[in-house]
């Protein structure tokens, strides 16, 4: 048994058993088995059944967010918002069976088409800071697409996934469809990238697992997808409406306590507008209200576990000052106050490692050439943002920055409708979208000869 714990208080939310590597292959082989059945439902049906999965996440909204909310330490307006987004996901999913189209192709003798077929058993691998949400970027298009699914959440955070397991069968999915098997990543993910009936892994999670399950899974060829860490870039040049984009820094930072892996943690400043900046930002970052995650005010929660504040801390120690602290509730629970640093090199510890928690980098920098380079100056390329009046300009940068998801002012990073993922070391392969669907498909190409 091991416990899941509630992180503004310390305290025992659940035990759970652990699976081992006979319930991962047990699972799989549930999973083995729904296939043949599940990609021959006819599109229209699958289609229902997914907009069905939506209703239902709809209906239990509230409670799956409580307990996000508690299980991760995230504020329960956040909660709320993922919960809806997980409804959109399935929402959206189900307008793919009916429109996951072929081409033909002219060719001599004969007649020539494409098939997106489905990949057969797909693994999920899923972290802790938005559990439920990247759970439904995978299932989604995962099942429209007529694959069975088995998923390993995080160790940290398997409730909210126990829970839509349930409600997938409830929406009239058949059984098997979708599996859940709580464990060790060492043991149940492991296994899943190993096994040869497991035709492709969508994982999410830190570069360094990544690097392991991508090596792993080249022995079985099997398809892969990688959405990994970041340390993205918040480029603003002084001739931008500088009161916007500093009200807006802070939780492009410290949303989900900096546990966000498009965290926009290096904020590179003109350095003609460093103080009017600073002085804003100090302003913005002050009035964030750290504590209680279930209460509707707060926007901003605590870590995960003391193990992750920790490791943040040793950030906050290094040599680069820190030029901002705000506050966090003190006693129970793994609070941390969002905290700027300022000024920050590009090659200091705290500008080049991915934190995971709420410290933000200040970087300055003296023109658009300069401001560029050190945005590309990183092994990630997840998110990142480029604050100007200058369209021109806007454009120029948003293109030479080497990274999946760029925001011109703005840090938004996530919609249901558009392409999520990384260049470099932040992964390969991308998620939600129409995009999505191409890594759950093989494209098959058959020829039908029609004379002699
Ligand atoms: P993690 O890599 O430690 O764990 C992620 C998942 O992998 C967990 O379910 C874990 O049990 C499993 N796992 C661990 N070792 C494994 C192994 N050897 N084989 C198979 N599975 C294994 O990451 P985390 O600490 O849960 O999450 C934080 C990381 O996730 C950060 O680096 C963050 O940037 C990244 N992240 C990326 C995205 C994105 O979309 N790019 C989104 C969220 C989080």
């Amino acid at each position: 048994m091991v416990s899941v714990v509630e992180p503004a208080t310390e305290e025992v939310l659940a035990e759970l058993p652990q699976a081992g590597v006979e319930e991962t292959d047990a699972a799989i082989a549930r999973a083995r088995e729904a296939f043949p059945a599940w990609r021959r439902i006819a599109a229209g049906e699958r289609a229902e059944l997914l907009r069905s999965v939506a209703a239902r996440v709809r209906e239990s909204a509230e409670d799956l967010a409580r307990l996000e909310a508690r299980n991760v330490g995230k504020p329960i307006s956040d909660a709320r918002g993922e919960v809806e987004m997980v409804a959109d996901v399935f929402s959206y999913y189900a307008g793919a069976p009916e429109r996951l189209l072929g081409d033909t192709i002219p060719v001599d003798g004969g007649l020539d088409f494409t098939f997106r077929e489905p990949l057969g058993v797909v693994g999920l691998i899923t972290p802790w800071n938005f559990p439920l949400a990247i759970v439904s970027w995978k299932l989604g298009p995962a099942l429209a697409a007529g694959n069975t699914v088995v998923l390993k959440p995080a160790e940290l955070t398997p409730l909210t996934a126990l829970e839509l397991e349930k409600l997938v069968v409830e929406a009239g999915i058949p059984e098997g469809v979708f599996n859940v098997v709580v464990g060790q990543g060492r043991v149940v993910g492991e296994r899943m990238v190993e096994h040869p009936d497991v035709a492709k892994v969508a994982f999410t999670g830190s570069t360094e697992v990544g690097r392991r399950i991508a090596a792993r899974a080249a022995e079985t060829i099997k398809r892969v997808t990688l959405e990994l860490g970041g340390k993205s870039a918040n480029v603003i040049f002084a001739d931008a409406d500088l009161e916007r984009a500093a009200a807006a820094a802070p939780m492009a930072v410290f949303g989900n306590a900096g546990q966000d892996c498009c965290a926009r943690s290096r904020i590179l400043v003109e350095r003609s507008a460093l103080d009017r900046f600073m002085s804003a930002l100090e302003e913005a970052v002050e009035a964030i209200r750290v504590g209680d995650p279930l209460d509707d005010s707060t926007e901003m929660g605590p870590l995960i576990s003391a193990g992750q504040r920790e490791s943040v801390a040793t950030y906050a120690d290094d040599d680069a000052p820190i030029a901002i602290r705000g506050s966090a509730p003190e006693g129970k629970g793994y609070w941390f106050p969002p905290t700027v640093l300022c000024p920050v090199s590009n090659d200091d510890r705290a500008a080049r490692e991915e934190i995971f928690g709420p410290v933000a980098c200040v970087i300055p920098f003296r023109d658009e050439e300069e401001a560029v380079r050190l945005a590309n100056d990183t092994i990630y390329g997840l998110s990142g943002s480029v604050w100007t009046r200058d369209g021109a300009r806007a454009l120029r940068v948003a293109r030479a920055i080497d990274t999946g998801v760029m925001s011109i002012n703005s840090n938004n990073s996530v919609r249901v409708t558009t392409p999520f993922g990384g260049f470099k070391q932040s992964g390969t392969g991308r998620e939600l979208g129409p995009h999505a669907l191409e890594h759950y498909t093989e494209l098959k190409n058959v020829y039908y000869a029609t004379e002699g």
